[in-house]
Order: C-alpha cells, then structure tokens, then sequence
C-alpha cells in the first residue's frame, strides 16, 4: 500500500526501521493523507508507531495506541496551523484527538473511547 503524501517510515519508531510499514494502520494512514491533501502543506510526523522502550522514553501510557500502530502525533507550530489542523481532523472523521501545546495527537484505536478530545 501507498500513499499520496505520506510514506510509512515517517511513522517508524526511531529505534526500529521498517516498523512503521509493519505495525501501522492503513486506515489511520489513509485519513491523514486526505488531511494532508485538503491542509495543503507538510505535516511532520513526531511520533507513529512505538516499540515498548521508545514508547517508555516518550513518556507514553502503558497502553498507548502508538504501540500498537493506531496513532500518529502531528507536529503543530502555530495557532492558525492548530485551528487547522483540528479542523480538518473533524471533518475526516477522526473521532479520538488529543492537543497539546507543540503537537495534535490522532489515533483510530477501536478499543477506546470515541469521540473525545484532551489536552496534555
Ligand atoms: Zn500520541
């Protein structure tokens, strides 16, 4: 599978290449490309799938969507680009989406809860 604007490794986990491309969901990926394509100019990937030690450097939940490839954390800068961003998530659907100051947190993780949105 590929995509328009995205390639799996941008969702590698830094310390396993290739990782992006096994763990990550098609479906999530699929989603920020029509994001992508609508928003109009790069979106940076900071974080994709997790191993167990990256997901511990990163400070992430032990039952993180990010270990099991269901979540993408993207780079924001600015408030405009925030406002954007969260937008544009509504519109495509996604349903889980969490904000912080320096990144949008999406994931499509089934076995959460949905339609919710925080802060960090
Ligand atoms: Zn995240």
């Amino acid at each position: 599978m590929s995509f328009k604007y995205f390639k799996y490794s941008e969702f590698d986990s830094p310390d396993e290449p290739g990782s992006g491309e096994k763990h990550m969901c098609e479906t999530l990926i699929q989603m920020l490309d029509e994001v992508r394509k609508e928003y109009g100019k790069p979106m940076r990937i900071n974080s994709g799938y997790r191993s167990k030690s990256q997901n511990l450097m990163a400070g992430g939940k032990k039952d993180s969507s990010h270990l099991r490839g269901y979540a993408a954390d993207i780079s924001v800068k600015s408030s405009v680009d925030r406002f954007h961003l969260i937008w544009l998530f509504m519109k495509y659907n996604f349903r889980r989406v969490g904000v912080a100051k320096t990144f949008i947190h999406v994931d499509v993780d089934p076995d959460k809860p949905q339609e919710v949105m925080w802060l960090y």
